[in-house]
């Protein structure tokens, strides 16, 4: 079966062009793409939006309308756009790092159709706990209970990888999660975890709720293994959770994070990818003031820390408007 401007062609091709010429839908029907995202009060989910919104502006000239989603996060977006379900996706860039190379949670499982559209905007990982759990170290998660994330998401990952690097193993916690990151905040609330881990644009409405409904502490990441272990990394670097954003955390702490990459595949036509980069990037200044979370990007930016090759069609615009030469 075939994609063909939004309508699915089997063998009875023929047949449905007959139906739709009777019917006097235009032959030349919309064309949709989707956008998967992660938990609805995260970060990604509303740059899904922000996103759309630009490109739907065009649907009269384009024929291109977009729709967003909420998912389990990277992973479960790149395996998604792998299967041909979802067009585009937000992921974090050490996942789209280990899915092109087929390392990490891809071993043996590389995405080779895998395609970078822009480095959008830094995420940090961010490890929120209640105040009253006593927790001051990354170190001290041993014999606690943590919420390392769902599987498909991309905190789940890291979470994991960073526990290899200090040493840490799941078994160590008294109890290792798996919640979606929209059930997090109330977790933490309710006492039925200590703390969670979230790679996340800041800020983001998740961290807020919870720093609103119970006494939290962003916990630093950082020491002598951590720093070892970002050096490792090319698609690490280290930063501080800026202070005042979250209710009683007025001070940086220390971290280390990823970018957030809106990626694609080599089955997404050129004209798409075109379009959503063009309707991004003609209307930059919008864009920037849509989310808190890229007040410091530039349109330079949006081509750091890209782990797979560019889409044809986001290439052709960056080379026509000269962002590559
Ligand atoms: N980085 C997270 C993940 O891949 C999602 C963050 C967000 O939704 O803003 O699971």
């Amino acid at each position: 079966m075939m994609k063909y401007n939004g309508i699915l062609f089997s063998g009875k091709k023929l047949a449905t062009i007959a139906l739709v010429s009777a019917l006097s839908i235009p032959a030349f029907a919309a064309e949709f793409i989707t956008i998967g995202t992660g938990g609805v009060t995260g970060t990604y989910y509303p740059t899904g939006g922000a996103i759309c919104r630009l490109v739907n502006q065009y649907k009269k000239d384009t024929n291109i309308r977009c729709s967003v989603e909420s998912t389990g996060g990277s992973v479960y977006n790149i395996n998604t756009i792998k299967n041909g379900e979802l067009d585009f996706g937000t992921v974090q860039s050490d996942v789209v790092y280990q899915a092109y190379q087929g390392t990490g949670k891809f071993q043996g499982d590389k995405v080779e159709k895998l395609r970078s559209v822009m480095a959008i905007y830094p995420e940090l990982f961010t490890f929120v706990a209640r105040k009253d759990a006593n927790i001051n170290t990354i170190m001290d998660v041993k014999g606690k209970r943590i919420n390392l994330g769902n599987p498909g998401s991309g905190n789940e990952s890291t979470a994991l990888a960073l526990f290899k690097a200090l040493g840490i193993k799941t078994s160590d916690l008294a109890f290792a999660g798996g919640l979606k990151a929209a059930e997090m905040p109330d977790a933490l609330r309710d006492n039925k975890i200590d703390g969670y881990f979230y790679m996340v644009g800041h800020p983001t409405a998740n961290i807020k709720d919870a720093s609103n409904s119970v006494d939290v502490k962003i916990v630093p990441i950082n020491g002598k293994k951590v720093d070892k272990f970002v050096k490792e990394h090319p698609y690490f670097a280290q930063a501080d959770v800026p202070g005042g954003m979250y209710k009683g955390n007025d001070e940086g702490v220390p971290t280390f994070g990823v970018k957030a990459v809106l990626v694609t595949s080599t089955d997404v036509n050129d004209k798409a990818v075109y379009t959503v980069v063009k309707a991004i990037l003609d209307n930059f200044e919008d864009f920037k003031k849509l989310h808190p979370a890229y007040s410091n990007i530039t349109k330079e930016s949006l081509l750091e820390g890209l782990s797979a090759p560019l889409h044809e069609g986001a290439l052709k615009y960056y080379k026509e408007t000269g962002l590559i030469k």
